[in-house]
């Protein structure tokens, strides 16, 4: 095979590739080959600033760009994202690994953000009621907050980014988005739609880099609001330190999510879901399910299905008809494969083992088969740690409470589901269960655009969830006026509140 050259991979200034030297990269990887396919740039505080600078320069006049027009970028943006869509998927394909079929899912998920943000003006309309007091009317009005941050996680490099940006933007507000090291190119790719959409130059910038341009976007004071996506240390270091800036803060982190399996279930969908849900991407998503509870009368019976399954999983190069892609960097195969040896030393029975392969990749990628361990613990550190991997961890209960109460002791309440033909339990469960997004029969319940995503405790720091009409209040400000047209019946001295 001819070795890969690596592009330099750079940030956006508004419509323009950064032209200066970096003073620190870091190495992009096809996890696929293990090859170092692109060299990128790393930030330094100075360019943040310099950058954040330019966007308020910008954020005033795209702010007082009249709703109509803003819409008519918008939709101009989601035509073209349409139009682009396999190739983007297929630059997530290249830097995270995951399947093509699966990048093309992401990218459509992200374009329903862009669907929804394109009825901004009706989103945008305040409230108006007449006559409050004697001839006195009052209105509320939503307005943009100026600069914006946006920090995302590698594991959705174009879902997550879209979350966010298409409402922030619609909204009124400049954009500087800092995108996972590790696959920035989707990012990129995707800023470069804004450009032909007739985005205004510097409303929407990339800038590329590690914890420097974290920091120097949580600090930088022209920065109002910043939406951040990633593990949970550093969600909550990112909301505190964000937080003490005086930032509005949104920081989405980790999750341990489980799917509760009842006695009444059918077990042959339950499985499907199992499978899908814990082994799809790689196990490398926020809603994948990495803990499977099942009532102790059925857990033989759906284990075996399960392991079925899991024997015809195709693990190799996502970009060729396999069913699972690599992991993104062979830091994390490491960290994956720890826990699996971590798993058997605890004494969890392991019932599949995906560490030997076989892989259908390059021979230096970055693979872990699907694994499954039965009989796991909430003591175990596969229990209790967000591993993100292919790997299943199968808890035994004796009854819905028991399993309830399991779901309901973990710090994370990012998403959970329940298997089951019973509506009565189904809808227990809805009621009972603290976590912020919940499937009935439906394992990674990801909210649709118009509803808000976002999970309940370490899963979420912060008030607003993202997306819907919580990312319209999250990337606005709202003012109430009070109005009268003075005539003059209005005269007169009055130092009390108006009482009618
Ligand atoms: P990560 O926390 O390592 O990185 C997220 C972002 O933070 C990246 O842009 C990264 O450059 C930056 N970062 C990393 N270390 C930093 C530091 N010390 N200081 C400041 N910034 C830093 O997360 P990841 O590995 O890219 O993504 C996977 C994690 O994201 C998982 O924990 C997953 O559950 C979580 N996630 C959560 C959601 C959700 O909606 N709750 C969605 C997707 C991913």
């Amino acid at each position: 095979m001819t070795p890969v050259t690596p592009n330099r991979i750079t940030h956006l200034i508004g419509h323009a590739p950064w032209e200066g030297t970096a003073e620190r990269t870091s190495e992009v990887f096809n996890p696929a080959t293990g090859e170092v396919t692109g060299v990128l740039d790393l930030a330094s505080k100075e360019l943040v600033d310099e950058v954040v600078a330019r966007a308020a320069g910008v954020a005033k006049a795209w702010a007082d760009t009249p709703l109509s027009r803003r819409s008519q970028v918008l939709f101009a943006f989601r035509q073209l994202l349409d139009a682009n869509k396999q190739r983007i998927a297929d630059i997530i394909t290249a830097e995270h690994g995951k399947v093509t079929s699966d990048a093309l899912g992401e990218v459509t998920r992200g374009l329903e953000v862009a669907e929804f943000a394109c009825g901004i003006p009706h989103l945008l309309k305040g409230g108006f009621s007449e006559n409050v007091s004697t001839k006195v009317d009052a209105y509320s009005i939503m307005q943009p907050l100026g600069v914006v941050g946006v920090i995302s996680p590698f594991n959705f490099p174009a879902m997550v980014p879209m979350w966010f940006v298409p409402i922030a933007v619609a909204c009124g507000n400049a954009v500087v988005i800092k995108p996972s090291e590790k696959d920035p190119s989707a990012v990129i790719a995707i800023a470069e739609l804004w450009r032909e959409a007739g985005l205004p130059d510097g409303v929407m910038n990339v800038v590329n880099g590690d914890k420097e341009a974290v920091d120097a976007l949580l600090d930088n004071p022209t920065v109002k609001a910043i939406s951040f996506v990633g593990s949970t240390p550093i969600a909550r270091y990112v909301y505190e330190r964000g937080v003490a800036a005086g930032k509005r803060v949104q920081a989405l982190g980790g999750a341990k999510n489980h799917m509760l399996v009842l006695p009444d279930a059918d077990l042959e969908l339950a499985a499907d879901a199992a499978v899908n849900a814990g082994f799809g991407s790689a196990g490398e998503r926020c809603m994948a399910i990495s803990v499977l509870v099942a009532v102790d009368t059925i857990a033989d019976a759906l284990i075996a299905k399960i392991a079925e399954r899991m024997a015809t999983i195709k693990t190799g190069d996502g970009s060729t008809a396999c069913d699972m892609g690599p992991i993104v960097t062979a830091q994390s195969r490491d960290r994956i494969v720890g826990y699996v040896e971590a798993g058997v030393t605890e004494g969890a029975e392991l019932v599949v083992d995906g560490r030997g392969g076989p892989f259908h990749g390059g021979e230096n990628g970055f693979f872990v088969g699907p694994t499954l361990f039965d009989k796991v613990t909430p003591q175990m550190s596969i229990y209790t740690d967000e591993i993100f991997g292919p790997v299943l961890s199968v808890v035994r209960v004796h009854s819905y409470d028991e399993g309830l109460a399991l779901i309901n002791s973990s710090p994370y309440g990012n998403g959970t589901a329940i298997f089951t033909n019973d509506g009565g339990a189904a809808r227990r469960f809805q009621h009972e269960v603290e976590v912020g997004m919940v499937g009935i029969n439906v394992p990674i319940p990801v909210p649709v655009a118009y509803y808000s995503f976002g999970g309940w405790k370490h899963s979420l720091f912060g008030d607003s969830h993202a997306h819907g009409v919580e990312g319209v209040h999250f990337f606005t400000r709202t003012k109430a006026v009070t109005q009268r047209w003075l005539d003059p019946s209005h005269g007169g001295l009055n130092l009390g509140f108006p009482q009618n």
